[in-house]
């Protein structure tokens, strides 16, 4: 008999009542290695009333004990690191060095968590007027429901749930039901860790779980992250519903070439940038923008990209996985033919990979394209695969122009040996998250995710530093005491000459 993922309600892992089932399949196979229920409503209701009462338990907790939980969580769950890569790397298809990394970022994340009680400090000032102290306080908001996708089955929720509960909320969080294992495995490492009955929930779903989650009346925050069609959703519909969220959505990343740069790191690094995890990374590097004569290194890039071989997960020789399910598979494949159609030179076709041993994975070889123009698709979209498309300009003002055209702005690099032109780059691209000669600049938890225009859509950055802010309210009190009062008081012992 198939598993079936469980759901978490209320401190117990549960299986649903649910008769809508999900089959989880391993992309390397198409093995059915479990099945995940659609949340009915009765539980979405329980989750819901559920984490409302551990709210107001929770929030009454000190700040050292709520601290204290992440402690023990990071530990264990580096005690645990590969045995979660190893759930992760079955049910998405990732590398299993790929999948250690996927969780390692989560754990900086509950490290960062732990630091809660400086990041949630207020201010204080004395003598706002004669006598009259102002100071501000941080407090949770109640129920926070968090979206995730399945590219990063680890780091995306650990991204969002510690923080919440580390600043006293209690948080439900719906994980992609592409690979809900992991997830759960998460969850039962933190009750594990001391986190209280029901301070996290755990809904399995498609969209009308989410649906509900987002027009609840008692779930006052909402994180996703996901794809540009469902983030503006989710943010149009929340805020439709006077909720505070944050949609981080989907990216089309350049890496500028400029001709002075080291040229063997700007090949070793390309090819993992772009083909890396089967391009399906919010980060990956999908266009090169060549400055000028960098444009004569592209035959030694292609031949870099040929030499990486998608294979299975526990395949050690292998560069990436396959795509997550056939749909995502036949999309990069459209996106490929399309490219083609539109005139545009496939110098390197992985349409028909063979991957010996696994004839059904959703394997996609690595690909790239030279003669692009801007007006194709293979530029216009996200492709969310292992394929990298290249473009020609003659100026770093030109790349500039370009990439601030793009309606992303998620992430992009420059390779360049000159200051002067990183300075430059740095200064006027209008893009989030950026690195010089480093090609896949994901910034720690200390900092936030940065992502620009269609790539995230809210005020606040639901990751590191501006995630104590964002599943926090501040209080300010503005207060002024009476000498005389304390002079009559009986037991008042402050002295105030
Ligand atoms: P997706 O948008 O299909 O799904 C994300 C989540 O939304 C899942 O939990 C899914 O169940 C839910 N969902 C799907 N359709 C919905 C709907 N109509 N209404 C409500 N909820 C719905 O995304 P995906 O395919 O899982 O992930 C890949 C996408 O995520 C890519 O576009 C990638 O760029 C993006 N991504 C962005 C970042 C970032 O930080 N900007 C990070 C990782 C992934």
């Amino acid at each position: 008999m198939i598993k079936q993922v469980p759901l978490l309600i209320n401190g117990e892992f549960i299986t649903s009542k649910s008769t809508q089932l999900i089959d989880v399949t391993n992309p390397a196979t198409q093995e059915v290695i479990a099945q995940v229920p659609c949340a009915t409503d009765e539980e979405i209701t329980q989750a819901i009333e559920g984490a409302k009462q551990a709210f107001e338990i929770w929030k009454e907790k000190s700040v050292g004990d709520r601290a204290r939980v992440m402690l023990a969580y990071q530990a264990l769950l580096k005690t645990h690191q590969e045995e979660i890569a190893t759930i992760l790397s079955q049910e998405s298809g990732k590398t299993f060095p790929d999948a250690m990394g996927d969780v390692w970022r989560g754990i900086e994340v509950v490290e960062h968590a732990a630091n809660v009680a400086s990041l949630t400090m207020g201010e204080t000032l004395e003598n706002v007027a004669r006598k009259i102290d102002c100071y501000s306080f941080t407090q949770p908001l109640g129920v926070c429901v968090g979206v995730t996708p399945f590219n990063f089955p680890a780091m995306i929720p650990l991204w969002m749930f510690p923080i919440a509960i580390a600043c006293g909320n209690a948080f439900i969080l719906k994980p992609s039901e592409q690979n809900p294992m992991t997830p759960v495995r998460l969850a039962e490492l933190f009750i594990e860790a001391g986190a209280p009955s029901g301070i996290l929930q755990v809904l399995h779903g498609g969209k009308e779980v989410v649906q509900q989650l987002l027009v609840h009346p008692d779930t006052p925050a909402i994180s996703f992250v996901g794809s540009v069609a469902v983030g503006e959703y989710i943010y149009r519909t929340g805020t439709d519903h006077m909720k505070r969220v944050q949609a981080f959505a989907g990216a089309k990343n350049h890496m500028v070439i400029m001709p002075d740069a080291a040229k063997k790191q700007v090949i070793n690094n390309i090819a993992g940038a772009s083909v890396g995890a089967a391009g399906q990374r919010c980060m990956a590097i999908s266009v090169a923008v060549f400055v000028g004569d960098s444009k004569k290194w592209i035959p030694e890039i292609k031949e870099a990209l040929a030499k990486v071989r998608p294979g299975a997960w526990d395949d050690a020789e292998a560069g990436y996985g396959p795509q997550i399910n056939p749909a995502a598979k036949e999309r990069v494949l459209g996106f490929i033919a399309e490219g083609k159609a539109a005139g545009a030179n496939c110098i390197l076709d992985g349409s028909d990979v063979q991957v010996p041993g696994l004839p059904h994975g959703n394997f996609v070889g690595p690909t790239m394209f030279t003669n692009v123009t801007t007006d194709m698709s293979i530029y216009k979209e996200e492709i969310f695969g292992p394929v990298l498309i290249t473009l020609e300009v003659e100026t770093l003002e030109q790349a500039i122009a370009l990439i601030n055209e793009n309606p992303y702005g998620n992430g992009t690099s420059i390779f360049t040996a000159s200051g002067a032109a990183a300075r430059k780059y740095q200064h006027e691209i209008k893009v989030g998250i950026v690195g010089i000669n480093v090609p896949v600049p994901v910034p720690l938890p200390m900092f936030s995710f940065t992502g620009w225009r269609k790539s995230f859509y809210g005020d606040q950055h639901a990751y590191g530093k501006q995630a104590f802010k964002f599943y926090t309210e501040t209080k300010t009190v503005t207060a002024r005491w009476f000498e005389d009062d304390i002079d009559t008081g009986v037991n008042t012992t402050i002295d105030m000459k």
